[in-house]
């Protein structure tokens, strides 16, 4: 495998583009080697341009392995991605594959270092998510603390317990879970901004953040809240600088912007991204339409990182009609965020319904009415559309059992003394 680029190693972008067009034909001989592609197109790929796109379809027809470009014993890990299909999207990797995913992973503007205690908290189950987190900590010496978000092996209140006990200092996990801890930490008697006084910053990734929102996350925690673009199926895409811009990493695949309307392709602009990665061994992937919408941008950024930006827009940006307007959770989001923080909202949920626009927040009684009107007052005048905001008891979205209780783990047993309670035989969480 060629060695991997790194940030710096190129001053503009037509050094960047001669970086992309060196590494293309091994990425397209790599590809010629996996069934799938072969079947599509035998030993000699087409230019780059008269590609097919590979769509999320042909990866899940291409279950288990007929997009296995290596010897299947090269393998290191199997994943699947989190999509609600029903049919899985699979993706492998070799060793060589996992050097460049962690590292592509740990290209944030805050480094994670030796000092670092390193909360994982996505999932490691068939998902890419923890591991990824995972092998990019222990790349930089860290001590990864493994708290897998969908695991009964670790409610909230340990959560709470390990970031306050252990002193974690990073975090991985999505938006909503900092807002969980926050609630759960309260909950435990803590105060997020001060009792964690070693937290560095919060890296998040994997659904979409509004503005609003990821200020309030910072804000509560007191630290920088540190974004992150990517996939089960191509690893990391993107990653924040210090200027709060995310950056494409383009010195390790192609990017393209696909309009479904008009059918073009572009390297920037608003569409679908499309991408090409271009150091992988085990399930190369050429023109691989995420079918995300983004928006891509060639701009400067004061940050230095030659490299393009990405906003994704994602299911945020979809439109529910409600009378004549349209509703968006980003919008929405950012509305609700935008309330003064001493009301204390961290949950809520809306309904877009023919004619109204239904909305609950958790809010404590005390800023309850005041909560309800500046809401209904700013929708109306921001969104223009019919609401009905209602404040609900903390507790209501998010049962405080949920944030403090404790699931025991325990090993199977079959064999019960005559006082004891023998359902619990066998299934032992
Ligand atoms: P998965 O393949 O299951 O790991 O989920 C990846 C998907 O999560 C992406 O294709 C995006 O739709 C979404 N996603 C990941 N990171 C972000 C982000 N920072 N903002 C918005 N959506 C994201
Ligand atoms: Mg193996
Ligand atoms: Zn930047």
């Amino acid at each position: 495998m060629s060695t991997l680029p790194r940030i710096g190693q190129w001053r503009s972008l037509d050094e960047l583009r001669a970086l992309q067009e060196k590494q293309l034909p091994h990425t397209l001989a790599q590809a010629t080697r996996s069934p799938f592609y072969r079947a599509r197109f035998g030993d000699t790929p087409p230019a780059f341009e008269d590609l097919a796109f590979t769509s999320k379809q042909d990866m899940r027809d291409q279950y288990p392995f007929g997009m296995l470009a290596v010897d299947k014993a090269l393998l290191a890990t199997y994943h699947e991605s989190s999509g609600t299909s029903g049919q899985p999207t699979p993706s492998y990797y070799t060793a060589n594959d996992w050097t460049d995913l962690a590292e592509r992973y740990a290209r944030k503007w805050i480094g994670i270092s030796a000092e670092d205690t390193f909360l994982v908290r996505t999932p490691y189950a068939l998902m890419i998510t923890g591991h990824l987190a995972h092998a990019a900590a222990r790349l930089h010496g860290a001590t990864v603390v493994p708290g897998d978000n969908r695991s009964l092996a670790m409610p909230y209140s340990r959560v709470v317990r390990v970031l306050h006990d252990l002193e974690v200092t990073l975090s991985w996990s999505m938006p909503t879970e900092t807002l969980l801890w926050a609630a759960a930490a309260r909950a435990a008697g803590h105060k997020p901004g001060t009792d964690f006084p070693k937290l560095r910053a919060l890296f998040v990734g994997g659904e979409p953040l509004s503005a609003a929102r990821r200020a309030r996350i910072s804000e509560i925690w007191g630290v920088p809240v540190v974004e992150e673009y990517g996939s089960t199926e191509t690893g990391s895409l993107a990653g924040e600088c210090e200027h709060g811009r995310m950056h494409l990493w383009s010195d390790r695949a192609v990017f393209e912007v696909y309009d479904p309307l008009t059918g073009t392709v572009a390297p920037d602009g608003c569409g679908q991204l499309v991408v090409t990665p271009l150091y992988r061994e085990a399930m190369p992937l050429l023109r691989y339409n995420l079918e995300d919408n983004v928006e891509v941008s060639y701009a400067e950024c004061p940050c230095g990182w030659v490299l393009p930006s990405v906003r994704v827009l994602g299911r945020s940006a979809f439109g529910y009609p409600v009378g004549d307007g349209t509703v968006t959770q980003a919008r929405l989001e950012d509305l609700v965020f935008e309330l003064p923080s001493s009301y204390e909202v961290l949950f809520w949920r809306a309904k877009a319904e023919p004619d109204v626009l239904t909305v609950q927040i958790e809010v404590p009684d005390a800023h309850r009415a005041a909560a309800e009107s500046a809401l209904t007052e700013v929708i109306r005048r921001e969104l223009a559309v019919n609401c009905q905001v209602t404040g609900v008891a903390p507790g209501t979205l998010v049962p405080s059992q949920v944030l403090t209780g404790i699931h025991d783990v325990v090993k199977p047993r079959s064999l019960f003394g005559a006082d004891e309670d023998w359902d619990k035989a066998l299934l032992y969480y």
